[in-house]
Protein backbone atom coordinates (compact mmCIF):
# COMPACT_ATOMS: atom_id res chain seq x y z
CA UNK A 1 0.00 0.00 0.00
CA UNK A 2 1.63 3.77 -0.69
CA UNK A 3 1.51 6.07 2.11
CA UNK A 4 -1.57 7.98 0.53
CA UNK A 5 -3.77 4.99 0.56
CA UNK A 6 -2.40 4.48 4.08
CA UNK A 7 -2.82 7.95 5.26
CA UNK A 8 -6.74 7.93 4.00
CA UNK A 9 -7.30 4.84 5.92
CA UNK A 10 -5.06 6.12 8.76
CA UNK A 11 -7.61 8.92 9.25
CA UNK A 12 -10.71 6.78 9.45
CA UNK A 13 -9.06 5.17 12.30
CA UNK A 14 -6.93 7.46 14.61
CA UNK A 15 -7.49 11.16 14.74
CA UNK A 16 -5.75 12.76 12.28
CA UNK A 17 -4.53 9.56 10.96
CA UNK A 18 -1.56 9.55 13.36
CA UNK A 19 -0.32 8.58 17.27
CA UNK A 20 1.03 11.99 17.53
CA UNK A 21 0.44 15.04 16.44
CA UNK A 22 3.38 16.57 14.75
CA UNK A 23 3.37 13.04 12.34
CA UNK A 24 0.56 14.47 10.68
CA UNK A 25 2.78 16.93 8.75
CA UNK A 26 0.07 19.86 9.08
CA UNK A 27 2.71 22.56 9.90
CA UNK A 28 4.30 21.85 6.45
CA UNK A 29 1.38 21.59 4.63
CA UNK A 30 1.78 18.07 3.50
CA UNK A 31 0.87 14.47 4.14
CA UNK A 32 3.05 11.89 6.26
CA UNK A 33 4.81 9.28 4.65
CA UNK A 34 4.41 5.89 5.91
CA UNK A 35 7.92 4.04 7.22
CA UNK A 36 8.37 0.76 6.08
CA UNK A 37 11.95 0.34 7.66
CA UNK A 38 15.03 1.81 9.16
CA UNK A 39 18.62 0.79 9.42
CA UNK A 40 21.61 2.96 9.78
CA UNK A 41 21.15 6.77 8.57
CA UNK A 42 18.12 6.04 6.93
CA UNK A 43 14.38 5.29 6.67
CA UNK A 44 12.75 3.88 4.05
CA UNK A 45 8.87 4.29 3.11
CA UNK A 46 6.21 2.36 1.85
CA UNK A 47 7.17 2.85 -1.40
CA UNK A 48 10.84 2.13 -1.31
CA UNK A 49 12.24 5.81 -1.37
CA UNK A 50 14.86 6.37 1.03
CA UNK A 51 15.77 9.08 3.20
CA UNK A 52 18.96 10.96 5.20
CA UNK A 53 16.83 10.79 8.66
CA UNK A 54 17.49 13.59 10.92
CA UNK A 55 14.49 13.39 12.74
CA UNK A 56 15.46 9.52 14.37
CA UNK A 57 12.14 9.12 15.71
CA UNK A 58 12.87 12.54 17.74
CA UNK A 59 16.18 11.74 19.11
CA UNK A 60 16.34 8.47 20.57
CA UNK A 61 18.40 7.12 17.84
CA UNK A 62 21.60 8.53 17.94
CA UNK A 63 23.75 5.92 17.27
CA UNK A 64 21.22 5.44 14.25
CA UNK A 65 18.55 2.88 13.16
CA UNK A 66 19.47 -1.05 14.08
CA UNK A 67 22.81 -0.49 15.81
CA UNK A 68 23.74 -4.14 15.45
CA UNK A 69 24.65 -4.51 19.19
CA UNK A 70 21.74 -3.01 20.70
CA UNK A 71 19.61 -4.84 17.98
CA UNK A 72 21.78 -8.24 19.31
CA UNK A 73 21.05 -7.28 22.85
CA UNK A 74 17.26 -6.99 22.42
CA UNK A 75 16.71 -9.55 20.35
CA UNK A 76 18.62 -12.10 23.09
CA UNK A 77 16.08 -10.40 25.74
CA UNK A 78 13.08 -11.34 23.62
CA UNK A 79 14.43 -14.67 24.12
CA UNK A 80 14.35 -14.87 27.46
CA UNK A 81 10.50 -13.42 28.01
CA UNK A 82 9.74 -10.03 27.15
CA UNK A 83 7.92 -8.83 30.34
CA UNK A 84 8.20 -10.27 34.12
CA UNK A 85 6.39 -7.67 36.32
CA UNK A 86 9.04 -8.79 39.06
CA UNK A 87 12.89 -7.58 38.98
CA UNK A 88 15.34 -8.18 36.84
CA UNK A 89 18.94 -8.18 36.11
CA UNK A 90 18.90 -5.47 33.57
CA UNK A 91 17.18 -2.80 35.16
CA UNK A 92 20.37 -3.17 38.00
CA UNK A 93 22.60 -2.90 35.39
CA UNK A 94 21.02 0.11 33.38
CA UNK A 95 20.48 2.04 36.76
CA UNK A 96 24.37 1.56 37.87
CA UNK A 97 25.63 2.61 34.00
CA UNK A 98 23.13 5.36 34.39
CA UNK A 99 24.71 6.40 38.15
CA UNK A 100 28.03 6.31 36.57
CA UNK A 101 27.35 8.55 33.64
CA UNK A 102 25.42 10.93 35.44
CA UNK A 103 26.49 10.69 39.26
CA UNK A 104 23.85 13.22 40.51
CA UNK A 105 21.30 10.23 39.88
CA UNK A 106 22.12 8.29 43.10
CA UNK A 107 18.88 6.56 42.83
CA UNK A 108 16.11 6.31 39.95
CA UNK A 109 12.74 4.52 38.99
CA UNK A 110 12.42 3.55 35.41
CA UNK A 111 9.03 4.29 33.56
CA UNK A 112 8.13 3.75 30.39
CA UNK A 113 7.96 6.82 28.67
CA UNK A 114 9.55 10.92 29.16
CA UNK A 115 5.97 11.94 29.93
CA UNK A 116 5.93 9.48 33.42
CA UNK A 117 9.03 10.72 34.08
CA UNK A 118 8.09 14.24 34.65
CA UNK A 119 5.10 13.91 35.89
CA UNK A 120 6.23 11.28 38.44
CA UNK A 121 9.18 13.52 39.60
CA UNK A 122 6.80 16.61 39.52
CA UNK A 123 4.37 14.62 42.00
CA UNK A 124 7.77 13.57 44.02
CA UNK A 125 9.20 17.60 44.43
CA UNK A 126 5.68 18.11 45.66
CA UNK A 127 5.29 15.28 47.75
CA UNK A 128 9.37 16.07 48.88
CA UNK A 129 8.56 19.90 49.41
CA UNK A 130 4.84 19.85 50.38
CA UNK A 131 4.25 22.48 48.52
CA UNK A 132 2.37 23.07 45.09
CA UNK A 133 3.36 25.40 42.87
CA UNK A 134 6.33 24.79 40.24
CA UNK A 135 8.12 26.95 37.75
CA UNK A 136 7.89 26.01 34.10
CA UNK A 137 8.86 27.96 30.90
CA UNK A 138 6.99 28.98 28.17
CA UNK A 139 8.14 26.85 24.93
CA UNK A 140 9.59 23.79 27.21
CA UNK A 141 8.23 20.97 26.15
CA UNK A 142 7.66 17.86 29.48
CA UNK A 143 5.28 15.63 27.96
CA UNK A 144 1.37 15.58 28.17
CA UNK A 145 0.73 15.20 31.95
CA UNK A 146 -1.62 17.92 32.68
CA UNK A 147 0.31 20.04 35.13
CA UNK A 148 2.50 21.00 31.95
CA UNK A 149 0.19 21.77 29.34
CA UNK A 150 0.19 25.74 29.58
CA UNK A 151 2.47 26.89 27.15
CA UNK A 152 4.00 23.57 26.14
CA UNK A 153 5.74 24.30 22.98
CA UNK A 154 5.82 22.85 19.70
CA UNK A 155 4.26 19.67 20.45
CA UNK A 156 1.31 21.23 22.13
CA UNK A 157 0.83 24.52 20.24
CA UNK A 158 1.95 27.92 20.85
CA UNK A 159 -1.03 28.85 22.73
CA UNK A 160 -1.53 28.01 26.19
CA UNK A 161 -3.56 25.04 27.63
CA UNK A 162 -5.73 22.39 25.83
CA UNK A 163 -9.07 21.35 26.16
CA UNK A 164 -9.86 18.79 28.71
CA UNK A 165 -7.37 20.39 31.70
CA UNK A 166 -9.46 21.88 34.32
CA UNK A 167 -7.90 25.44 34.92
CA UNK A 168 -7.06 24.21 38.64
CA UNK A 169 -5.16 21.49 37.54
CA UNK A 170 -2.75 24.14 35.90
CA UNK A 171 -3.31 27.03 38.29
CA UNK A 172 -0.16 25.81 40.57
CA UNK A 173 2.06 26.54 36.80
CA UNK A 174 4.09 29.53 36.88
CA UNK A 175 5.16 30.65 33.66
CA UNK A 176 8.35 32.21 32.37
CA UNK A 177 9.89 33.09 29.19
CA UNK A 178 13.32 31.09 28.62
CA UNK A 179 16.50 32.62 29.76
CA UNK A 180 14.33 35.04 32.07
CA UNK A 181 15.59 34.75 35.06
CA UNK A 182 14.23 38.06 36.32
CA UNK A 183 10.66 36.50 35.82
CA UNK A 184 11.74 33.48 38.02
CA UNK A 185 13.07 35.35 40.34
CA UNK A 186 9.85 37.39 41.03
CA UNK A 187 7.70 34.24 41.04
CA UNK A 188 9.88 33.25 43.90
CA UNK A 189 9.86 36.50 45.37
CA UNK A 190 5.87 36.60 45.57
CA UNK A 191 5.74 33.24 46.70
CA UNK A 192 8.94 31.72 47.17
CA UNK A 193 7.74 29.21 49.98
CA UNK A 194 5.08 27.89 47.99
CA UNK A 195 7.03 26.70 45.13
CA UNK A 196 7.99 23.13 45.16
CA UNK A 197 10.32 22.76 42.30
CA UNK A 198 11.51 24.94 38.70
CA UNK A 199 11.47 22.13 36.13
CA UNK A 200 13.58 23.36 32.98
CA UNK A 201 14.89 21.57 29.04
CA UNK A 202 18.75 22.37 30.40
CA UNK A 203 18.92 23.48 26.51
CA UNK A 204 15.78 23.49 25.16
CA UNK A 205 14.28 21.05 22.04
CA UNK A 206 10.96 21.91 21.88
CA UNK A 207 10.39 25.49 20.31
CA UNK A 208 13.58 25.04 18.14
CA UNK A 209 16.65 24.60 19.88
CA UNK A 210 17.56 27.37 22.67
CA UNK A 211 20.38 27.52 24.59
CA UNK A 212 20.54 28.63 27.60
CA UNK A 213 22.21 32.43 28.15
CA UNK A 214 25.24 32.40 30.61
CA UNK A 215 24.07 32.10 34.14
CA UNK A 216 20.41 30.97 33.46
CA UNK A 217 20.51 27.45 34.96
CA UNK A 218 23.18 28.90 37.69
CA UNK A 219 20.72 31.88 38.64
CA UNK A 220 17.87 28.90 38.71
CA UNK A 221 20.46 26.68 40.52
CA UNK A 222 20.45 29.36 43.37
CA UNK A 223 17.36 30.30 43.81
CA UNK A 224 16.43 26.24 44.44
CA UNK A 225 18.78 26.63 46.63
CA UNK A 226 17.77 29.36 48.14
CA UNK A 227 14.41 29.04 48.49
CA UNK A 228 14.61 24.88 49.47
CA UNK A 229 13.27 24.01 45.88
CA UNK A 230 13.65 21.20 43.58
CA UNK A 231 15.49 21.82 40.35
CA UNK A 232 14.26 19.54 38.02
CA UNK A 233 16.37 19.13 34.60
CA UNK A 234 13.98 18.01 32.19
CA UNK A 235 17.26 16.06 30.24
CA UNK A 236 14.66 13.52 28.25
CA UNK A 237 16.62 15.25 24.85
CA UNK A 238 19.79 16.23 26.06
CA UNK A 239 20.81 13.40 28.05
CA UNK A 240 23.46 11.73 26.47
CA UNK A 241 22.66 14.17 23.45
CA UNK A 242 24.77 17.01 24.32
CA UNK A 243 27.44 15.17 26.23
CA UNK A 244 27.67 11.49 27.68
CA UNK A 245 26.77 13.03 31.08
CA UNK A 246 23.91 15.29 29.75
CA UNK A 247 23.62 19.20 29.64
CA UNK A 248 24.42 18.99 33.55
CA UNK A 249 27.96 18.00 32.60
CA UNK A 250 27.86 20.27 29.71
CA UNK A 251 27.59 22.90 31.63
CA UNK A 252 28.13 21.95 35.07
CA UNK A 253 25.37 22.63 36.91
CA UNK A 254 23.71 19.78 39.49
CA UNK A 255 19.99 19.47 39.35
CA UNK A 256 18.25 17.92 42.33
CA UNK A 257 16.13 15.42 39.87
CA UNK A 258 16.84 14.58 36.49
CA UNK A 259 14.05 12.69 33.93
CA UNK A 260 15.33 11.12 30.96
CA UNK A 261 13.87 9.11 28.02
CA UNK A 262 14.08 8.77 24.08
CA UNK A 263 18.06 7.29 24.32
CA UNK A 264 18.25 5.52 27.20
CA UNK A 265 15.69 3.45 25.79
CA UNK A 266 17.49 2.44 22.61
CA UNK A 267 14.67 2.85 20.74
CA UNK A 268 12.16 0.77 23.07
CA UNK A 269 9.50 2.70 25.51
CA UNK A 270 11.81 3.83 28.58
CA UNK A 271 11.98 7.16 30.76
CA UNK A 272 13.48 7.51 34.04
CA UNK A 273 13.54 9.97 36.93
CA UNK A 274 16.16 10.19 39.70
CA UNK A 275 18.15 12.16 41.70
CA UNK A 276 19.33 13.14 45.18
CA UNK A 277 18.97 9.97 47.52
CA UNK A 278 17.37 12.34 50.23
CA UNK A 279 14.67 13.43 47.69
CA UNK A 280 13.94 9.90 46.19
CA UNK A 281 13.36 7.82 49.40
CA UNK A 282 10.14 9.76 49.64
CA UNK A 283 9.15 7.40 46.89
CA UNK A 284 6.88 4.26 47.60
CA UNK A 285 7.30 1.88 49.36
CA UNK A 286 10.44 3.40 51.27
CA UNK A 287 8.18 6.84 51.25
CA UNK A 288 4.68 7.69 50.96
CA UNK A 289 4.60 9.12 47.06
CA UNK A 290 3.23 6.70 44.86
CA UNK A 291 4.13 5.84 41.50
CA UNK A 292 4.24 2.26 39.74
CA UNK A 293 3.69 0.74 35.91
CA UNK A 294 2.99 -2.52 34.85
CA UNK A 295 5.87 -2.27 32.14
CA UNK A 296 7.99 -0.44 34.09
CA UNK A 297 11.81 -1.43 33.76
CA UNK A 298 10.88 -3.93 31.01
CA UNK A 299 13.86 -6.40 30.04
CA UNK A 300 13.71 -5.98 26.43
CA UNK A 301 13.41 -2.07 26.86
CA UNK A 302 16.71 -2.10 29.74
CA UNK A 303 18.87 -4.84 27.16
CA UNK A 304 18.34 -1.94 24.58
CA UNK A 305 19.08 0.67 26.91
CA UNK A 306 22.09 -0.69 28.62
CA UNK A 307 23.61 -1.11 25.05
CA UNK A 308 22.98 1.75 23.82
CA UNK A 309 24.79 3.67 26.68
CA UNK A 310 27.88 1.66 26.90
CA UNK A 311 28.17 1.77 22.69
CA UNK A 312 28.14 5.34 23.34
CA UNK A 313 30.90 5.32 25.77
CA UNK A 314 32.91 4.26 22.31
CA UNK A 315 31.80 7.08 20.57
CA UNK A 316 33.47 10.52 20.14
CA UNK A 317 31.28 13.12 20.81
CA UNK A 318 33.63 15.59 20.64
CA UNK A 319 34.42 14.62 16.63
CA UNK A 320 30.22 14.16 16.28
CA UNK A 321 30.19 17.78 17.46
CA UNK A 322 32.78 19.46 14.94
CA UNK A 323 31.36 17.68 12.03
CA UNK A 324 27.51 18.60 13.24
CA UNK A 325 28.62 22.33 13.42
CA UNK A 326 30.54 22.08 10.18
CA UNK A 327 27.11 20.30 8.69
CA UNK A 328 24.84 23.12 10.08
CA UNK A 329 27.01 26.13 8.86
CA UNK A 330 27.11 25.16 5.39
CA UNK A 331 23.06 24.18 5.71
CA UNK A 332 22.81 27.80 6.91
CA UNK A 333 25.11 29.65 4.68
CA UNK A 334 23.93 27.79 1.68
CA UNK A 335 19.84 28.66 2.49
CA UNK A 336 21.42 32.40 3.54
CA UNK A 337 23.17 32.87 -0.02
CA UNK A 338 19.23 32.22 -1.74
CA UNK A 339 18.41 35.49 0.13
CA UNK A 340 16.08 33.83 2.79
CA UNK A 341 16.55 35.25 6.51
CA UNK A 342 17.99 32.14 8.66
CA UNK A 343 19.07 32.22 12.06
CA UNK A 344 21.41 28.88 13.50
CA UNK A 345 21.34 27.10 16.66
CA UNK A 346 24.10 24.28 17.39
CA UNK A 347 24.97 22.00 20.54
CA UNK A 348 26.43 19.00 20.22
CA UNK A 349 24.32 16.79 17.34
CA UNK A 350 21.64 19.18 17.61
CA UNK A 351 20.52 21.91 15.35
CA UNK A 352 17.95 23.80 14.59
CA UNK A 353 17.92 26.33 11.23
CA UNK A 354 15.48 28.76 12.18
CA UNK A 355 13.88 30.87 9.37
CA UNK A 356 14.18 34.24 10.91
CA UNK A 357 16.02 37.86 10.90
CA UNK A 358 16.80 37.87 14.16
CA UNK A 359 18.40 34.93 17.18
CA UNK A 360 15.92 32.98 18.94
CA UNK A 361 16.53 33.46 22.75
CA UNK A 362 12.81 31.56 23.88
CA UNK A 363 9.26 31.14 22.58
CA UNK A 364 8.63 34.99 21.66
CA UNK A 365 11.26 34.66 18.47
CA UNK A 366 10.77 31.11 18.01
CA UNK A 367 6.65 31.84 17.23
CA UNK A 368 7.98 34.60 14.60
CA UNK A 369 9.67 32.22 12.32
CA UNK A 370 8.58 32.48 8.80
CA UNK A 371 6.49 28.96 8.75
CA UNK A 372 5.70 29.12 4.94
CA UNK A 373 9.59 29.27 3.75
CA UNK A 374 10.36 26.55 6.09
CA UNK A 375 7.04 24.43 4.82
CA UNK A 376 8.96 25.04 1.18
CA UNK A 377 12.02 24.04 2.36
CA UNK A 378 11.03 20.75 4.03
CA UNK A 379 8.60 19.76 1.04
CA UNK A 380 11.85 20.07 -1.18
CA UNK A 381 14.13 18.16 0.39
CA UNK A 382 12.29 15.35 1.27
CA UNK A 383 11.58 15.31 -2.43
CA UNK A 384 15.03 14.91 -2.47
CA UNK A 385 14.89 12.10 0.33
CA UNK A 386 16.48 14.13 3.32
CA UNK A 387 13.88 13.30 6.08
CA UNK A 388 13.55 16.60 7.97
CA UNK A 389 11.14 17.51 11.27
CA UNK A 390 8.31 18.99 10.07
CA UNK A 391 8.18 22.17 11.79
CA UNK A 392 9.92 24.91 11.59
CA UNK A 393 10.46 24.81 15.70
CA UNK A 394 11.97 21.37 15.68
CA UNK A 395 15.74 20.25 16.56
CA UNK A 396 17.59 18.43 13.75
CA UNK A 397 20.07 15.57 15.10
CA UNK A 398 22.44 13.47 13.46
CA UNK A 399 24.09 10.21 14.30
CA UNK A 400 26.68 8.34 14.79
CA UNK A 401 25.82 6.55 11.54
CA UNK A 402 25.81 9.18 9.15
CA UNK A 403 28.26 9.13 6.90
CA UNK A 404 30.43 12.51 5.33
CA UNK A 405 28.26 11.14 1.76
CA UNK A 406 25.22 11.46 3.65
CA UNK A 407 26.41 15.22 4.97
CA UNK A 408 27.04 15.94 0.85
CA UNK A 409 24.09 14.94 -0.21
CA UNK A 410 22.15 16.77 2.04
CA UNK A 411 24.61 19.77 0.93
CA UNK A 412 23.32 19.18 -2.57
CA UNK A 413 19.68 18.82 -1.86
CA UNK A 414 19.77 22.26 -0.17
CA UNK A 415 21.40 23.90 -3.01
CA UNK A 416 18.70 22.92 -5.22
CA UNK A 417 15.99 24.11 -3.05
CA UNK A 418 14.38 27.33 -4.39
CA UNK A 419 12.27 29.72 -1.96
C1 LIG B 1 9.94 14.05 24.26
C2 LIG B 1 10.02 14.81 25.53
C3 LIG B 1 9.26 14.48 26.65
C4 LIG B 1 8.18 13.44 26.61
O1 LIG B 1 8.66 12.17 26.35
P1 LIG B 1 7.66 11.05 25.75
O2 LIG B 1 8.47 9.81 25.75
O3 LIG B 1 7.26 11.54 24.39
O4 LIG B 1 6.49 10.99 26.67
C5 LIG B 1 9.51 15.15 27.83
N1 LIG B 1 10.44 16.11 27.91
C6 LIG B 1 11.18 16.48 26.84
C7 LIG B 1 12.22 17.52 27.01
C8 LIG B 1 10.98 15.85 25.62
O5 LIG B 1 11.68 16.25 24.56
Amino acid sequence: MDSKTLYAKAQTLMPGGVNSPLRACKYVNSEPVFIDRAEGAYMWDVEGRQYIDYVFSWGPMILGHQDPVVTEAAHKAVDMGSSYGAPCFGEVALAEEINKLIPSMEMMRMVSSGTEATMSALRLARGYTGRNKFVKFIGNYHGHADAFLAAAGSAAGVTPGTPGVPEEVVQHTLLAQYNDLDAVKAHFKESGDEIACIIVEPAAGNMGLVLPKEGFLQGLRDLCTEYGAVLIFDEVITGFRLALGGAQERYGITPDLTTLGKIIGGGFPVGCYGGKREIMEHMAPVGGVFQAGTLSGNPVAMAAGLATLQRLQECDYAAQEARTKALAEELTAIIAGKGQSVYLAQVGSAFTMYFSDKPVTSMVESGQCDAAAYATYWQQMLAQGVYLAPAGFECAFTSFAHTDEDFEKTLEAARNVTF
